[in-house]
């Protein structure tokens, strides 16, 4: 599926959480009126933005996923993949469990994509493992090359990011989140 509509719950997690549309802006750096257009499904949010809104928030990503947090089959928990136009591919693997603090997503990079990462919430690690093709992640600054079967640990609250070479690649990508979001409401 692609990212329409991902953010269908936005408007009750802002309810949840008591704040106007103002101080949600104040919150998560992203402007008044995106959010009131997301909210009315008029503007498809890019990864990025969700992962303002998520940090702003103290919310996993899985939380605003949506329609795309539905499995497709109860029995099995397999997820339908986000492709975000011009961007990543991000399909829920184990979706945010407010006991162990962590979410999974596997991610797919195009050929030659370069995917740049804001920081996340503080204390946020990530955990990368590489299951297809040959790949970089952006750490403490410098690029990492991994290969299948190869995973890397690092500090999420500070700019990250992936990078595939020609190949493309497909990697399982770990969030591990402090208490910050173990108050998380469902
Ligand atoms: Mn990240």
């Amino acid at each position: 599926m692609n990212n329409d509509g991902i953010t269908l719950n936005l408007r009750e997690i802002r309810a949840a959480a008591g704040l106007s549309l103002s101080k949600a802006a104040e919150a998560t750096g992203v402007s008044k009126a995106m959010l009131g257009q997301i909210e009315r499904g008029e503007s498809s949010p890019t990864i990025a933005t969700l992962w303002k809104i998520a940090k702003g928030f103290h919310l996993p990503l899985t939380a605003l996923l949506g329609e795309a947090a539905r499995p497709v089959s109860e029995v099995t928990g397999v997820y339908e993949t986000v492709q975000f136009p011009g961007s990543i591919g991000v399909k829920i693997v184990f979706p945010f469990d407010p006991l162990l603090g962590a979410e999974t997503f596997q991610v797919t990079l195009k050929p030659g994509q370069s995917h740049q990462s804001q920081p996340h919430d503080t204390g946020v690690t990530e955990e990368v493992y590489v299951l297809q093709g040959s790949m970089e992640v952006l750490r403490d600054g410098a690029w990492v090359a991994l290969e299948p079967g190869q995973g890397l640990r690092f500090a999420a609250d500070q700019p990250h990011g992936y990078r595939s070479l020609e190949t493309g690649a497909s990697f399982l990508n770990m969030h591990h989140y402090r208490q910050a979001v173990l108050t998380q409401r469902d």
